[in-house]
């Protein structure tokens, strides 16, 4: 037992898809990585569901092609290490847990697997690694995909399982996004922006800013985190309309900067106030946080 863990620090930041990394985390990994910091990805899924266009999917196995382009943005951000847990990605309409099929490794739609059995899996890696820090997503999984949403449940108990000292959930500061949202929605009205673009209802997605606890600024490593947005190309493929990403991408600097220069999350077990940590490690540096015997040894 370490009482006040001394830096540098190991990261496991635990995602469902690839390219999730590069949305919600892609600016404090790198923070975290140029810092000295070591910083591990975990995705639970290929993301082999994910849309492609016709020409994308002509080229070979959608899965296959989604962890080449983790591989690429993993390197721009620095990370040290890349695990795919293996499950299969359960799409946006989940199936149920009646069709449920298994996939060639044998495993479930991640979305339906065992909670302890994947958690258990997970652990494994944050002993292995050592890791100080985990990062999750929020209990709604953000804009409520499955996947997601079994992130942080599997996270937040492979966290338990393995005694990780400290557990942030990647979220966005809701006002914000909706804020952002009437923007787009309105420029595109007026035909500047975003043709054919789908504007999500935000209501309930992510998290209110009076939970928040952390709010990161990676103005300075955006350069990183659009470079691990662009390497997910086939996200951004589409023969129906313009998709997300491939809207991010186009946005000038000074938009890009407004609309990514910071990043949220909620520290588990952590009282939320007005005034947000900007420091990640900011429990484990000051000793709230030390590091726990896990419930598997
Ligand atoms: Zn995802």
């Amino acid at each position: 037992m370490t009482e006040g863990r001394i830096p540098p620090y190991t990261v496991v930041s635990f995602h469902a898809h690839p390219d999730d990394e590069a949305m919600l985390t892609a600016g404090t990994l790198a923070a975290m990585a140029s810092a000295g910091h070591r910083v591990v990805l975990v995705v639970a899924t290929a993301g082999e569901a994910g849309l492609v266009s016709s020409d994308v999917a002509g080229r070979g196995p959608v899965g296959v092609r989604r962890m080449a382009e983790l591989e690429q943005a993993a390197a721009v951000l620095g990370c040290a290490r890349t695990v795919l847990l293996g499950y299969a990605d359960s799409g946006l309409t989940a199936p149920t847990r009646a069709d449920a099929r298994s996939t060639e490794s044998g495993l479930s739609p991640f979305a339906h697997a065992d909670v302890d059995g994947a958690a258990r899996r997970l652990a494994t890696i944050l002993v292995e690694e050592d890791a100080d820090l985990l990062t999750v997503y929020d209990p709604v999984g953000g804009y409520g995909h499955p996947d997601h949403i079994q992130v942080h449940r599997v996270g937040c108990r492979a966290a338990d399982l393995a005694g990780t000292p400290l557990v942030l959930a990647a979220t966005v500061d809701r006002s914000r996004l909706r804020l952002a949202a009437r923007l787009v929605a309105l420029l595109g009205r007026v035909g500047i922006l975003g043709a054919g673009l789908q504007i999500p209802d935000f209501s309930g997605a992510y998290t209110a800013r009076a939970a928040l606890t952390h709010r990161v600024d990676v103005r300075a490593h955006l350069a990183a985190k659009r470079a691990a947005m662009a390497a997910h190309a086939s996200q951004a493929s589409s023969d129906w309309g313009t998709r997300s990403l491939a809207f991010y991408l186009r946005l000038r600097a000074p938009l890009f900067r407004l609309a990514f220069g910071f990043e949220w999350y909620v520290e588990r077990g952590r009282a939320p106030s007005r005034q947000l940590a900007g420091d990640p490690f900011d429990s484990l540096r000051s000793g709230v946080v030390t590091r726990r015997t896990g419930e598997q040894g």
